[in-house]
C-alpha cells in the first residue's frame, strides 16, 4: 500500500511526488514512455521564473534526478485502469494506495491528412529538437501557429537553409516575442491561411501540397515537415473515475479534484486556461498537498 501514486511523470506529477516525499510520504511515480513528458523536447526553456535559459531535456533531468534522490519510486509501466477504491492496474501488476493523482499531460494531435502515418519516420516528424538535426543545410515546413510551432521553426532556422511556416488562420496564438522572431527571420517564409493537404514523396518527402482560403493550391518542395498542431489528452481509462469535458480534459473543482475523493489531476491532462510548465508544476504541488491534508482524515 503506497500512500500516493502518481500516474505520469511529466514536470507535474514528478512535482507531486517532490512535494509528497518532503512530506515523507510513500509514492509510487508510473509511467509509459519516459521521464520529462513534452517539456523533454523543449530545445529552450525562457519562461521558467528563476531560470533564464534551460533545456527542457535538462530541466526534465534535474526534476527527475530530484524526486528519485528523495526516495520516489517510478516505474515503467501503462496503466490500464484505475479503480475508486485507488488500485491501479497496469500492464505488468495492480498497485494499492490511499490516494492516486493523474498527471498524463497530452499527445500530439495529428494532422490526420493522407499519408501523413506513412511518412513518420521519412520525413514527418513531432518533434523538432529530435528529429531537426537531419535537416542540415534543407529545406523544411512547420505547420501550426501555437507557442511548440513557432518555437520550431525559430530552432529549425539555426539548421535548415529554409523553413516554410504554414498556418490556417493570419494570427498566431503563439507569444508575441516568437511572433516577432518569425516575421524577422531571414530564410523563416510565413505561408499563411493555408493547410497542408497532401503529402508526396517515395522512400521520404518530396513535396507537399498546401490550399489557401481561396481554394488556391501551391506545390512546396520540401525534404522535412514538422507538425506541431497541438495536443490531445488521453484520458478514456479514466471515465471510470473522472468526468471528461468535450475535448477529453478531466473536470476538476478547485484546481485539482476531481469528481472522486482522494483522486487528483495535476497538468496539461485537467481542464484549465494555461497549459504551461509554470502551471504543471503548480497543480503537482496543489495535488500533492490536497492528498496529504485529506490523507490526514483516511
Ligand atoms: P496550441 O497552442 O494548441 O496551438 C496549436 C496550433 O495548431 C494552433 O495555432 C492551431 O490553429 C493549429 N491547429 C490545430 N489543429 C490544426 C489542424 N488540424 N490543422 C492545422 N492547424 C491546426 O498547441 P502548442 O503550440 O502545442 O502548445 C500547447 C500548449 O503548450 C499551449 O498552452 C502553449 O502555450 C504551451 N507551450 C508553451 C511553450 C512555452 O511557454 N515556451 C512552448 C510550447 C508550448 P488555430 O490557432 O487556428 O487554432
Amino acid at each position: 500500500m503506497y500512500d500516493v501514486i502518481v500516474v505520469g511523470a511529466g514536470p507535474a506529477g514528478l512535482t507531486s511526488a517532490l512535494y509528497l516525499r518532503r512530506a515523507n510520504k510513500s509514492v509510487l511515480v508510473l509511467e509509459a514512455n519516459t521521464y520529462g513528458g513534452q517539456i523533454i523536447n523543449a530545445s529552450n526553456i525562457e519562461n521558467y521564473p528563476g531560470i533564464e535559459s534551460i533545456s527542457g531535456f535538462d530541466y526534465a533531468t534535474n526534476l527527475y534526478n530530484q524526486v528519485k534522490k528523495l526516495g520516489a519510486e517510478i516505474k515503467y509501466e501503462t496503466v490500464l485502469r484505475v479503480e475508486d477504491d485507488k488500485t491501479v492496474v497496469t500492464n505488468k501488476g495492480s498497485y494499492q494506495a490511499k490516494a492516486v493523482i493523474i498527471a498524463t499531460g497530452s499527445e500530439k494531435r495529428k494532422l490526420n491528412i493522407p499519408k501523413e502515418e506513412d511518412f513518420v519516420g521519412k520525413g514527418v516528424s513531432y518533434c523538432a529538437t529530435c528529429d531537426g538535426n537531419f535537416y542540415k543545410g534543407k529545406v523544411v515546413a512547420v505547420t501550426g501557429g501555437g507557442n511548440t510551432a513557432l518555437e520550431d521553426a525559430i530552432y529549425l532556422s539555426d539548421l535548415a537553409s529554409k523553413v516554410y511556416l504554414i498556418h490556417r488562420r493570419d494570427e498566431f496564438r503563439a507569444e508575441p516575442t516568437y511572433v516577432h522572431v518569425v516575421r524577422n527571420k531571414d530564410n523563416i517564409e510565413l505561408i499563411l491561411n493555408s493547410n497542408i493537404v497532401e503529402i508526396n514523396g517515395e522512400d521520404s518527402i518530396k513535396s507537399i501540397i498546401i490550399k489557401d482560403n481561396m481554394n488556391n493550391t501551391k506545390v512546396l518542395d520540401i525534404d522535412g515537415l514538422f507538425i506541431a498542431v497541438g495536443q490531445e489528452p488521453k484520458n478514456e481509462i479514466f471515465k471510470n473515475i473522472v468526468d471528461l469535458n468535450d475535448k477529453g480534459y478531466i473536470i476538476t473543482s478547485d484546481d485539482v479534484h476531481t469528481k472522486t475523493p482522494g483522486i487528483y489531476a495535476a497538468g496539461d491532462t485537467r481542464v484549465k486556461d494555461l497549459r504551461q510548465l509554470t502551471t504543471a508544476v503548480g497543480d503537482g504541488s496543489n495535488a500533492a498537498m490536497a492528498a496529504i491534508k485529506e490523507m490526514k482524515n483516511i
